[in-house]
C-alpha cells in the first residue's frame, strides 16, 4: 500500500511543479501583451466597444439666491418629490416659472430643481448646497432623517395640481372646478425629464438606491403634505428599464 501512495506523491509534486511552470509561463504572456502595440490599426479594429454615452441632460440656471440654502455636509442618499403651482392666487396661469420662483422668494423655501410642465429641467439650488423643501418630517423610523432630510436629499418640484381634497387647502372647491383640466396632475414630458434627472443625479451620487426607501415623496415624509399626492404615478419612474 505504501509504494503507490509514493508515486503518488511524486506525481502530485510534479504536477504542483507543472502548474507553477505554467502559471509563470501565463504571467510572461500577460506581461508581454502589456507591450503597447505601434502598429497602425485600422478603423474596424478601432471602433468603440462601449455603448455611445447619452447626451447630457438639459437644465436651465435659474438660481434662488445663496441665503434661501445652506452648505451640505453630508453624502446624498435621497431624493424628495414635490408638485408646486402659482394656482392659489393666479388660477388662469399657475404653471409661470417667475411667478413660482417668487412663492420660493416669499416663504424662504428652495429646491433643486423644478421640472416644467413640457420637461424643461430648471436648477434652483445647487446639489452641493442643501435646500429647504422637506421641512419637518420622519422617515423610515430613523432618527437621522427627523426633521433633518434636507441635508440628505435632493429636492425636486414638479409643476403641477392634485386632487381637489389635496387642493382643499388652497382652494375651494369651487375654484378647483373651474381649473383647466389639463393642469392637474402631471405631463408625460414631466414624468420622463424626471426618470433622466433620477437617472443623473444617481450616477453621481450611488448611495440614491433606486427604491422608494431612497426615492420619496413629500407626503411620504410628511404626512400633512399633499404632494406630489394620488396623481403622481410612481410606476412610471420607478420601472426598472430606468434603473
Ligand atoms: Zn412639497
Amino acid at each position: 500500500m505504501t509504494h503507490p501512495q509514493k508515486t503518488d506523491n511524486l506525481r502530485f509534486r510534479r504536477l504542483i511543479f507543472m502548474a507553477i511552470f505554467i502559471v509563470l509561463l501565463s504571467g510572461c504572456a500577460s506581461s508581454a501583451s502589456e507591450i503597447p502595440d505601434t502598429t497602425p490599426t485600422t478603423a474596424s479594429t478601432s471602433a468603440p466597444t462601449t455603448a455611445p454615452t447619452a447626451p447630457p441632460l438639459p437644465i436651465t440656471e435659474n438660481l434662488l439666491p445663496e441665503d434661501l440654502s445652506d452648505p451640505r455636509e453630508e453624502a446624498i442618499t435621497h431624493i424628495v418629490i414635490h408638485f408646486i403651482s402659482a394656482v392659489t392666487n393666479h388660477r388662469e396661469n399657475p404653471f409661470d416659472a417667475g411667478l413660482i420662483r417668487q412663492i420660493f422668494l416669499d416663504a424662504e423655501i428652495s429646491s433643486h430643481y423644478l421640472i416644467a410642465r413640457d420637461g424643461e429641467i430648471i436648477r434652483l439650488v445647487p446639489e452641493d448646497r442643501v435646500a429647504w423643501h422637506a421641512g419637518p418630517g420622519s422617515w423610515a423610523g430613523d432618527e437621522q432623517y427627523t426633521n433633518k432630510m434636507n441635508r440628505y436629499a435632493v429636492g425636486v418640484e414638479l409643476m403641477g395640481i392634485g386632487t381637489r381634497q389635496e387642493m382643499s387647502q388652497y382652494l375651494s372647491a369651487e375654484e378647483y372646478d373651474r381649473l383647466d383640466p389639463t393642469d392637474i396632475g402631471f405631463t408625460d414630458e414631466q414624468y420622463q425629464s424626471l426618470a433622466r434627472l433620477i437617472a443623473d443625479i444617481r450616477a453621481r451620487h450611488p448611495g440614491v438606491l433606486f427604491d422608494r426607501a431612497h426615492i420619496l415623496g413629500h407626503d411620504e415624509y410628511n404626512l400633512s403634505k399633499p404632494d406630489p399626492g394620488e396623481l403622481f404615478d410612481w410606476e412610471r419612474i420607478m420601472d426598472d428599464n430606468l434603473r
